[in-house]
């Protein structure tokens, strides 16, 4: 989409045949849903449904993302976990993501683009300039926040990954003796001396 382009969209919701929204591949959450869904007492309820994502290669970034289900109606795709496949929708609609309520105009960093061809939504309704502007500062939203937690987020791994090292730490230091003697035990056996160790609790039970 260019500038000029007229950009129309009206989310079809319950009638949405393609589910593009909630089945993309990576639906992000940002430190600004967190931080909303805090303000709004939701975030208890949200929490179990997103996770950090963590790179797998050196190219990827850490990121926060919803969890994905797979579909009953096509187990070879997965869809987003508040993803309501009885009902085609979204069971937090009033509190989703930003990344979804821009979906799916994008903002780039430079301009606006479609990030979907498979929404059925675009085309439909009328957008004036008034909507068009809500439209296009809410992707620019969107942009920002995301940045913003993915160049926060490895610090903010780190910090947490650094602490629980010391914390584990300390505990190995106030070990009792014995205790310390038990886990080098642990930690010298072979597979084979677990098998044994298990039998010989087996039967001494
Ligand atoms: S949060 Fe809701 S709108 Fe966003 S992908 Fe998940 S089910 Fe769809």
């Amino acid at each position: 989409m260019t500038e000029k382009a007229k950009f129309k969209f009206k989310c079809l919701e319950q009638k949405c045949d393609t589910k593009a929204c909630h089945i993309r591949p990576n639906i992000n959450v940002t430190h600004g849903d967190i931080a909303r869904w805090t303000k709004l007492g939701y975030l208890r309820n949200i929490l179990p449904g997103f996770t950090l994502k963590l790179p797998k290669s050196e190219d990827d970034l850490i990121s926060i993302e919803m969890l994905r289900k797979p579909l009953n109606t096509d187990s070879e795709s997965t869809a987003c976990i508040f993803y309501n496949e009885g009902a085609n929708s979204c069971e937090i609609r009033y509190s989703r993501p930003i990344s979804c309520r821009t979906y799916p105009l994008e903002y780039t960093g430079e301009k606006f683009i479609l990030s979907s061809k498979d929404c059925p939504g675009v085309g439909h309704g009328e957008v004036n300039k008034e909507t068009l502007q809500e439209a296009r500062n809410l992707a620019e939203q969107e942009f920002n926040e995301r940045n913003e937690t993915i160049s926060s987020l490895p610090v903010v791994y780190t910090i947490i990954m650094n602490q629980m090292l010391r914390q584990s730490a300390e505990a190995m230091q106030n070990l009792s003796e014995e205790d310390r003697k038990k886990m080098d035990e642990i930690l010298g056996q072979t597979p084979e001396d677990e098998d044994k160790t298990e039998k010989s609790t087996d039967q001494a039970e």
